[in-house]
């Protein structure tokens, strides 16, 4: 597969939407990038890797790091993490609460911000040091030690935390965070700060597009059938309320950031992330999803 070609073809074909979304500003830092970025990464399990555009500019990964999140708390948790939040798709924004509070703090799933918060108590619980392990998992996927948190960006979203502070308290008064509000808090910004570019986040999916290989990373393991599940997730719930709509026009697992970075993998063959700050009405980068379309489309490959 000439995927070199591919890339090339799709980056003339989504030159028509480079103005169309806005690049997320609810995290003042964030608002600050420069948003006609591009740039797009594949590495195929086995060890060949095509990009083009900006795919050497480090972005921020945001909900992104929620898969890693999860490979995390599933390690060390197994199936018992799934008494305290479900695997269904919400349909609702990222960050809401109506459904939280008709289902008694209960998340509906791993990657909304309410299922990533008891992810990350379950981390601050029983790891001696949270923010550690978070990037030594981090570093070990990408292949990459310079890996690191962007501490000003984890400051500048807690200085404007209103919504994600109130899923925690909810999360709390229902008994779903056994610790402290502000210690959860202060590591789920930590974990959505860090940054990689395409090259590296690419890199780091190859984990999970290797699905019939256990997962052993870090000091974390999964078996491949853990592994499995995860993408299924990632199918079902990787795009909020948009999860049907990338399933339907990509066809792939996979899991979008409001940095604009979307990561995505194509089992048993690679894994692919691309970039683009500009954001569509439901958090998911516009050039981003059509990239990924365009490529499934132009390839001929998808899991359906
Ligand atoms: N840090 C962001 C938030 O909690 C992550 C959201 C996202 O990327 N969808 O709002």
């Amino acid at each position: 597969m000439d995927y070199q070609k591919i890339l090339q073809s799709i980056q003339r074909d989504i030159e028509p939407l480079k103005s169309e979304g806005q690049q997320a500003d609810y995290i003042p830092a964030l608002a600050a990038v420069n948003p006609d970025q591009w740039g797009i990464c594949i590495n195929t399990l086995d060890n060949k890797q095509y990009t083009l555009g900006d795919s050497a500019v480090p972005f921020s990964l945001q909900s992104i790091t929620k898969v890693f999140a999860l490979a995390m708390a599933l390690s060390l948790e197994g199936d018992n993490l799934w008494t305290r939040m479900g695997k269904e798709p919400s349909g609702t924004a990222f960050n809401s609460l109506i459904q939280l509070e008709l289902e008694k703090g209960k998340p509906r799933n791993p990657f909304i911000n309410s299922g990533a918060l008891v992810m990350a108590d379950v981390l601050v619980e029983r790891l001696p040091n949270p923010e550690a392990a978070f990037i030594g998992l981090a570093r070990d996927l990408s292949g990459c030690p310079s890996i690191d948190y962007n501490f000003e960006v984890a400051r500048s979203e807690h200085s404007v935390a209103y919504l994600n502070t109130a899923i925690a308290n909810l999360l709390k008064y229902h008994g779903n965070i056994h610790g402290d509000i502000d210690r959860v808090l202060r590591f789920y910004f930590m974990m959505c700060s860090i940054e990689m570019n395409c090259q590296q986040l690419a890199h780091a999916f190859l984990a999970f597009a290797d699905h019939r290989k256990p997962f052993d990373h870090a000091g974390f393991q999964l078996t491949s059938s853990q592994v499995k599940r995860m993408n299924a997730i990632m199918q079902t719930c990787g795009f909020y309320d948009e999860a049907g709509e990338f399933s339907y026009l990509v066809g792939l697992p996979g899991k979008s950031g409001v940095g604009g970075g979307i990561a995505a993998v194509f089992p048993g063959q690679y894994s692919v992330a691309v970039w683009s700050p500009r954001l569509n009405a439901k958090g998911n980068s516009v050039m981003g999803m059509k990239s990924l379309e365009l490529l499934t489309t132009h390839s001929r490959q998808s899991i359906f």
